[in-house]
């Protein structure tokens, strides 16, 4: 083959390798994010669950701070009911009186709702924890595994980095610059193989007389259908 040809040929198995670790290493970065996310996320619900038995106990003490009210108004209008002078004004009162009993009634029925809230809670709140925290070591663990395989990528990276400043150092600019602006329009595939006497990549048949110009190995061929640069390889 062509001494050119086969740097190309090198140089394309090179960066099709250096294509693949890159996208993994951003499907693997994507990971990473997506567990950090998650963390967050549990991080957040653990906190809120963890307010909840204070909010409750809030929300009773309030409900108790009203019965108390009720209670004060209760015995208040006992007392009033000796003095009221007309039928009129004790019917209001009445009135009155039987609105506050059963406020009262459901102001004890909430109580007892959130009484029991807070006892399951009480029960519940370390097994969630104790859940949510196991969750987080796991998802902690995926994340390192994920980062050290990124770790990895980066060094092969880096490795046929070097490689390849070290292949197109012997290749002539406009070569290379040709090279760079096929791989960029045809999907990162410049140089391909003729496979059966059709080009691998578009899959069209190559004329017979092309196939031997570029059999005979002198020079740079490029596909009638797709322009990608054709080679033959040697056996
Ligand atoms: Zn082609």
């Amino acid at each position: 083959m062509h001494k050119i040809l086969s740097l190309l040929v090198k140089l394309q198995k090179l960066d099709l390798n250096l294509d693949k670790i890159r996208s993994d290493k951003e499907s693997f970065l994507l990971q990473v994010n997506s567990y950090e996310e998650k963390i967050k996320q549990l991080e957040k619900e653990l906190k809120e669950k963890k307010k909840e038995p204070k909010e409750i106990k809030k929300k009773r003490r309030e409900r108790e701070e009203r019965i108390e009210e009720i209670d004060i108004l209760l015995s208040k209008h006992e007392e009033e009911k000796y003095k009221v002078k007309s039928q009129d004004e004790f019917d209001a009162l009445d009135k009155e009186v039987a609105q506050l009993e059963k406020e009262k009634k459901e102001v004890e029925d909430i109580i007892l709702d959130l009484m029991e809230r807070e006892e399951i809670i009480a029960r519940e709140l370390p097994l969630y924890e104790k859940e949510k925290e196991e969750e987080k070591k796991r998802l902690k663990k995926n994340k390192n595994n994920s980062l050290e395989v990124i770790d990895k990528l980066i060094q092969k990276e880096e490795i046929l980095k070097r490689e390849r400043e070290e292949l197109i150092s012997g290749l002539d600019n406009n070569i290379l610059n040709q090279y760079e602006k096929l791989r960029k329009i045809r999907g990162g595939l410049a140089v391909t193989r003729i496979e059966k006497g059709v080009c691998e990549a578009c899959r069209v048949k190559v004329s017979t007389s092309l196939a031997y110009e570029v059999s005979q190995g002198k020079g740079i061929i490029y596909c009638e259908n797709c322009s990608r640069i054709l080679y033959i390889p040697d056996n």
